[in-house]
């Protein structure tokens, strides 16, 4: 299987559907948003830089995320394809990021971009929910995709709990990050020729299905 990278604004649910995607072709799912959270969570003064970067929404140092990425894909799992989410983030991640494909012997494979619009992201980073225990991902603000029992996952049983980043202001810098400096590299992959566009309002099953037939094609 090739490698799929997903580029999209925050919260068009980039980890929904790479949580989907590693469940049905047994790929793992690379998200550097939670690599650096895991990170953010040691009493280190790494780990005190990352978690005042992500909560204001900022663009944690290249280097930092380079080093925690390679470490990751170098491992075994990750030889026979895997999903990314939250990476390369600007032009200058993509370029290191070719480069870490050729120390890796990897390829590109595909590039989705889940395509949405800002106010629709609003609504849905105010309602997102996040099981603690299994990542499952809600949302309050929608009917179809909010948990049956307030605050508890359907899944597992655990408690859902919001990121400290799902807040308006964070929300502004990150999707205004987004426009500056991610949107631009779309024109990189689509010279490429790799880049497919998913519409990203529509339902988690439409969208899925939606993928399922780019992957399809290209097998
Ligand atoms: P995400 O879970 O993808 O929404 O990422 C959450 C936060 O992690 C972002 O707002 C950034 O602060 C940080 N982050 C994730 N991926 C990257 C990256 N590739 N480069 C820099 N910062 C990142």
């Amino acid at each position: 299987m090739k490698n799929i990278i997903f580029i999209a604004p925050p919260a068009a649910g980039k980890g929904t559907q790479s949580a989907i995607l590693e469940k049905k072709y047994h790929l793992p799912h690379i998200s550097t948003g939670d690599v650096l959270r895991k990170e953010s969570l040691e009493d280190t003064e790494l780990g005190r830089y990352i978690r005042e970067v992500m909560t204001s929404g900022g663009l944690v140092k290249d280097e930092v995320t380079y080093d925690l990425l390679l470490k990751r894909l170098s491992e075994k799992d990750c030889q026979n394809g895997y999903v990314l989410d939250g990476y390369p983030r600007n032009i200058e991640q993509a370029y290191k990021y070719d480069e870490m494909l050729k120390e890796l012997h990897q390829t590109l494979g595909y590039v989705i971009l889940l395509d949405i619009s800002e106010d629709i992201l609003e609504k849905r980073i105010t309602g997102r929910r996040i099981c603690k225990s299994c990542n499952a991902v809600y949302n309050i603000n929608s009917e179809t995709e909010s948990p049956k029992e307030e605050s508890i996952c359907d899944k597992c049983g655990s408690r859902l709990y919001q990121r400290n980043d799902d807040n308006i202001t964070s929300f502004k810098n990150r999707y205004n990050l987004y426009l500056e400096k991610t949107k631009p590299l779309l024109d990189y992959y689509r010279k490429k020729g790799i880049l497919y566009v998913v519409n990203g309002d529509d339902t988690v099953i439409n969208i899925a299905n939606n993928i399922e037939a780019i992957l399809k094609k290209g097998m």
